[in-house]
């Protein structure tokens, strides 16, 4: 809607760039919206009014500062990362006047009035001008940076795609210098965690220190967090964009969760939910150079399938030192089971299978409760010319103990821990997992789970403030 001082169509839309949809909520959140439900496109012209205001108020007020040393300079400091040759930063910044620093700042970000004969390429409203690497940062990849051959324009954008891309740094965390935006293509996920982020961006950037060193992997495991913590269903993949504007490097990474996966970390590492399950997957994860959060948010966003995997070997470790099933065992094969089946797409049927298969080898095993029972099995169960051996000797006994024609492995289960495929493995380690579980279920345990509590690292107690 326009009004009279207002001349340009300023509605804010959400558009197929991921980083302008996340700058569209990012004005929502300074408007003061708090429902993820309402979309940014609802914003009326005064709300996206309120939220330049405070974006020019912050940029402004940097006018005053002597340099990023002082306290207060998170967004000068910022810029040199988001907006680099802006008025914000000139080279002759320090021949400013703060009075003049001020009015260059204004007029860089005063609403534009211009009414451009061209579409904004984004969203098709009325363009108000073209724009370049001051004003937006990186496009979808580096194959498409925003900086612009010499004699052309740049990216013609309307008011509302404009704005989105200067309330985008808002939506992101900023440290170490890059900024770090999660998107999603599901609008009320990027919403929420898009609200959450700004309302931590005002706080981060109205603390008096400047101090914003990132952490190893501090990106991944705040946006694990954010997964984890939002309660409703995700319904599209999510991807953590990693970038920086700045002259002397400039980089975008996109790191992407898919929507299976998203959906698997929200429901079952919840802290409410198998809170038992995520201290115990953080255990697994742990290893004396880091923290096991810190390793599974990387390897959430790098390398999915050794979630699971980590899982598997860290029982195989307790196992083999134990000679028993260790007491996390049953929670993580849990995990695993379920890691399997929604992440990997594995169907129930194979996974009833292979259970089965496990609950018979349990009931053998517990006819030689030994140390050494266990041991054996843990050894063979990852070399599958050994594990093909083993269950042809364990087959005779099977058949002397149960007195029956069936068989110990059915042709189906064969072929699902042996027949060449991408799934072989997280078979096998299915098969390994829940013969554990079954272990563990009918009594073979060993030690406390609380025998490791020095392993679940801070991420745990910060949850619970
Ligand atoms: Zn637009």
């Amino acid at each position: 809607m326009s009004t009279a001082s207002v001349t340009t169509s300023a509605q804010v839309r959400l558009t197929a760039h991921p980083l302008q949809r996340v700058g569209a909520c990012a004005v929502a959140g300074l408007a003061g919206v708090k429902d993820r439900r309402r979309s940014p496109e609802s914003l009326s012209s005064e709300e996206i009014e309120f939220a330049r205001g405070r974006m020019t108020a912050d940029v402004v007020a940097t006018a005053d500062l002597a340099d990023t040393k002082v306290p207060g300079s998170f967004w000068l400091a910022a810029s040199y990362l988001l907006w680099p040759n802006s008025k914000m930063n000139p080279t002759n910044r320090k021949s400013l006047s703060v009075v003049e620093r001020r009015n260059q700042i204004m007029q860089w970000r005063q609403r534009p009035t211009a009414v451009l004969d061209v579409p904004c390429v984004l969203c098709g409203q009325v363009a108000c001008g073209f724009y370049g690497k001051v004003d937006i940062p990186l496009a979808a990849s580096v194959e498409h940076r925003n900086t612009t051959v010499p004699g052309h324009d740049g990216m013609a954008l309307c008011v509302g795609c404009l704005t989105s891309f200067h309330a985008l740094p808002y939506g992101c965390s900023i440290r170490g210098g890059k900024a770090a935006a999660l998107h999603s293509w599901d609008d009320e996920v990027l919403a929420k965690m898009t609200l959450r982020q700004v309302l931590r961006t005002k706080l981060q950037a109205d603390l008096t220190t400047t101090s914003a060193s990132a952490g190893v992997y501090s990106r991944e495991v705040e946006a694990l967090r954010a997964l984890r913590t939002y309660e409703h269903p995700i319904r599209a993949g999510v991807e953590l964009y990693v970038f920086s504007n700045s002259n002397k490097q400039q980089t975008l990474d996109v790191h992407s969760i898919e929507q299976p996966l998203a959906e698997w970390l929200r429901t079952t590492l919840q802290p409410t939910v198998l809170g038992i399950g995520f201290r115990y997957l953080i255990r697994a994860h742990h290893s004396p150079k880091a923290a096991g959060s810190v390793r599974l948010a990387y390897n959430a966003f790098h390398h999915p399938q050794r979630l699971a995997g980590t899982a598997v070997s860290y029982l195989a470790r307790l196992t083999d030192a134990l000679g028993a099933p260790a007491p996390e065992t049953i929670e993580l094969a849990g995990l695993y089971q379920s890691f399997i089946r929604e992440v990997l797409g594995v169907p129930q049927r194979e996974v009833d299978q292979i259970v089965q298969l496990a609950d018979r080898i349990g009931e053998l095993l517990r006819k030689h409760p030994q140390r050494g029972t266990l041991k054996e099995f843990e050894h063979v169960h990852s070399e599958p010319v050994r594990l093909q051996a083993w269950l042809k000797r364990q087959a005779t006994a099977w058949t002397l103990q149960r007195q029956v024609s069936e068989a110990l492995v059915t042709t189906e289960q064969w072929r699902l821990l042996f027949e060449p495929g991408d799934r072989v493995r997280f078979h096998r380690d299915l098969l390994f997992v829940s013969v554990l579980e079954h272990l563990a279920k009918t009594g073979w345990l060993a030690g406390t789970p609380t025998d490791r509590d020095d392993q679940d690292d801070t991420i745990l107690a910060e949850e619970n403030q």
